[in-house]
């Protein structure tokens, strides 16, 4: 009989919802475990590291790795799983594009852990310590991962084969992908799979109109109205430049899309994208109008680049 195909999961810097969107699949996930060997995969499994450092390189199938690279574990995982894999799958928005914690690179590792460790009201640290790499105990040395000044998405590090955007990816997109792997019905490596090939937009059902907008509103500040476009009202809404395949989830339950399935085909920078739709759409008669208006759009570099800074032709905030 011919032997199942091996597939690993792993989860770096992310919040382990790419691992939840795993189980969405619910009862299929049975089917998955018919279908292969799931021979890695720490947050269900009780496997080592060097039980992975141990396998042949190449004798895993596919990676599905999701997580941004934060520190240098992430790292090392990155590097080691791509050895072992045949296929690496950047699986979830954090890996495909750093995502939420790739908002840190607007500061870097000194600003992370003045904010966390010293700063955060709910921290009790009156020393001021924070973490040190390697710490002399009595009982020894002990040392926990390096924390890097710049989160790197996953195919900055390692050569990745096929990208699955979404914060986290839906299930019926993750079962598909998993389907084309046991079938082997692929596209070229490289591609960006368990996701359409237009923008949120094309999939929302809302009315469009001609949009004009005096005034941003936050989506606490008024009421939507449920049928017509959320940025024709004012709501800052990432669908012109986000790619489709999750159904418009946000904008069918009344809140703008966020973004999370990362920019359209042909787009290489999603905050640049959003920035010219939104831009063409003020309607303002003087520079000066046009300032107050856009003024009101508040944190801009979260609005625009919240699933995708650290993939942005920015990459990160310069520090003095
Ligand atoms: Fe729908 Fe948002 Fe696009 Fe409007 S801007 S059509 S609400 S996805």
């Amino acid at each position: 009989m011919a032997s199942k195909p091996k597939v690993a999961f792993y989860w770096a810097a992310s919040c382990g919802g790419c691992d939840i969107a795993v189980l969405e699949i619910r009862e299929k996930i049975l089917d998955l475990a018919q279908a292969v060997d799931i021979v890695f995969w720490p947050v269900a499994m009780d496997i080592k590291y060097k039980d992975v450092e141990a396998m042949e390189d190449g004798s895993i199938d596919v990676c599905f790795f999701n997580g941004a690279i934060r520190n240098s574990e992430n790292e090392h995982m990155a590097r080691l799983l791509r050895a072992k894999s045949k296929v690496l799958v950047a699986y979830g928005s954090c890996a495909h594009e750093g995502c939420i914690p790739g908002l840190a690179n607007l500061s870097d590792r000194e600003g992370v852990f003045e904010a966390v460790y010293r700063e955060s009201p709910s921290t009790e640290n009156p020393d001021g310590l924070v973490p040190q790499t390697r710490y002399e105990l009595p009982e020894g040395e002990v040392e926990i991962p390096a924390f890097y000044n710049t989160v790197r998405t996953l195919g900055q590090t390692v050569e990745v084969d096929y990208f699955v955007p979404g914060c986290p990816p839906q299930a019926d997109q993750t079962w598909a992908v998993f389907e084309a792997f046991v079938s082997g019905e692929l596209p070229p490596l490289g591609s960006v799979i368990g996701a359409g090939e237009k923008t949120v937009c094309d999939e929302c059902e809302r009315v469009k109109e001609d949009k004009k907008i005096k005034k941003f509103f936050r989506i606490h500040e008024i009421i939507p109205d449920e049928k017509k476009c959320l940025l024709d009202q004012g709501i800052v809404c990432a669908g012109p430049a986000t790619r489709s395949g999750c159904g418009a989830l946000c904008p069918t339950v009344n809140l703008p899309c966020r973004g999370c399935y990362g920019p359209p085909p042909g787009v290489v920078d999603q905050g640049a994208k959003l920035l010219s739709a939104i831009a063409s759409v003020v309607d303002a008669d003087t520079e000066e109008e046009a300032r107050r208006i856009v003024s009101q759009i508040v944190d801009p570099i979260g609005t625009f680049y919240r699933f995708g800074l650290p993939a942005s032709l920015l990459r990160r905030r310069k520090m003095q």
